[in-house]
């Protein structure tokens, strides 16, 4: 929920100003953390399994070998650059591709390999010589549909008998058609027209049914409800998943009532801390010196860095002047569209631009492990006060799963208010944040 960081953006702009930046949706910020996330999130947690069905003794798995795939579906999943199963897959996939099935709940922060797991179990499951649909994937949004579209496309790359369909906006089936794609990947929405209205979607040969991403589907409105509706087309023997960044007590609820009997995986999230993060602060008198001093910042040589701003307005102008003095950088605010918004993010993951300039409404969604400096261009403060907002320092700074890597990160301070802010900072955390002459940047390589 990124309503407090919205406020904080109105307490700066006008009105009319402010209310162009709304607070990004959960689907919005789920689909920011898809396209951020290279690679796996490794966790120092176990996962923790509960009502463990004692007749399905769960096993987990070291390797993909040990999994029985059909060749075709290994060679997938070592050519996507996989080594080895990531946490939950390894407790999650044995039980997944069980037999008998087992159903499935499984929470864990998004880049945990949830995708992965359940694309894999789709695709195991289908028998190529029949022309029906025997898995159906539900996602909350269009774009998050599509992001696990291509995840299974992928995945399944090398299995060419295996056939796949978007049942997204924009897809139509002529009329007298019917849908036979072994995998359909969709939104509640279309799938339930095409299930109930058009009735060109026939789930009675269906095996498989992931729910994806459940709490932002409940987030969404009208979304649980289809989403039971077609679940009542299913035949009682298909299996079902749930997949869930959070484990709130609605997600449960809404979990519980729809997957029968299942075995429930959680992976907890690692806690976020201030270690092996180096903290400075540069002094700065004036909005000049203020320039000065991220000018200097962009020239040191540290791969990736984020700026953060407290307002679109000092965003995109901060974005503005460092690009008419020769800098490349990316600006992410919520005045660009989902599809913008992923072209920015891709470009900044693939290296085209090395720094990454973005508002507090933006920053929510964003958790990456491969930001080597962040820059708090403006202080986070509380909303409407000149308090020190110490859960966004966290969020923006602290990282989990780091492995004993270091990170920088470097707050810019304007005069004595912002001097005020970085002291509750440090008396919060307990920590001391060092001085840095921004002239003198060089030091912290
Ligand atoms: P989630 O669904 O939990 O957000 P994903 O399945 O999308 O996580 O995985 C996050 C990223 O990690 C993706 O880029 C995916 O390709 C990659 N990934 C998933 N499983 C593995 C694995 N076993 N080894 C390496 N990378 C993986």
């Amino acid at each position: 929920n990124a309503k407090p960081a919205a406020a904080t953006e109105a307490a700066e702009e006008t009105p009319s100003e402010a209310s162009t930046e709304e607070a990004l949706t959960a689907a919005e910020e789920s689909l920011m953390r898809k396209v951020m996330r290279k690679g796996i999130i490794e966790s120092k947690n176990n996962v923790e399994v509960y009502r463990k069905d004692p007749n399905n003794p769960l096993y987990s798995v070291k390797d993909f070998e040990a999994l029985n795939l059909r060749k075709e579906l290994l060679d997938g999943i070592y050519d996507m650059g996989f080594k080895l199963p990531s946490k939950i897959q390894e407790t999650a996939l044995p039980t997944l591709l069980a037999d008998p099935p087992v159903n499935m709940i499984a929470q864990s922060q998004s880049g945990t390999g949830k995708t992965a797991a359940f694309s894999l179990a789709m695709l195991s499951r289908i028998d190529p010589k029949k022309r029906c649909t025997q898995a159906l994937c539900l996602s909350p949004t269009l774009e998050l549909a599509l992001q696990t579209l291509e995840s299974i496309t992928k995945m399944g790359m090398k299995c060419t008998d295996i056939s796949i369909r978007a049942a997204v906006k924009g897809e139509t089936v002529a009329r007298g058609q019917s849908v036979n794609e072994h995998i359909v990947v969709g939104t509640p929405g279309k799938v339930l027209d095409w299930v109930k209205k058009y009735k060109c979607l026939d789930l009675s040969q269906c095996r498989v049914f992931v729910l994806d991403e459940a709490d932002v589907m409940i987030a969404t409105q009208g979304h649980q409800d289809q989403s039971v509706r077609i679940h009542k087309h299913l035949p009682s023997s298909c299996q079902m998943m749930l997949f869930s960044a959070t484990y709130e007590d609605q997600v449960v609820e809404f979990a519980e009532a729809i997957i029968p009997n299942p075995v429930i995986i959680r992976l907890h999230r690692n806690e976020e801390t201030l270690e092996n993060i180096r903290q400075m602060y540069v002094e700065c008198k004036n909005e000049e010196e203020k320039y000065l001093a991220i000018s200097n910042i962009y020239t040191i040589p540290v791969g990736n860095s984020m700026f953060f701003c407290h307002t679109k307005r000092s965003a995109s102008s901060l974005a503005s002047r460092l690009k008419q003095d020769g800098h490349q950088v990316a600006l992410l605010t919520g005045d660009l569209t989902p599809d913008e918004r992923v072209r920015v993010l891709t470009r900044y993951r693939e290296g085209q631009e090395r720094v990454l300039i973005c508002t507090n409404v933006l920053a929510r969604g964003i958790d990456v492990e491969s930001v080597n400096l962040v820059v708090n261009y403006d202080l986070p403060v509380k909303p409407g006060s000149r308090e020190a907002d110490c859960e966004t320092y966290l969020h923006r700074i602290g990282r989990t799963g780091r492995f004993g890597k270091t990170g920088n990160a470097i707050n810019i301070v304007e005069g004595r208010s912002d001097i005020l802010i970085l002291k509750e900072i440090e008396s919060h955390f307990n920590i001391k944040i060092a001085k840095l002459d921004y002239n003198n940047v060089e030091e912290i390589e």
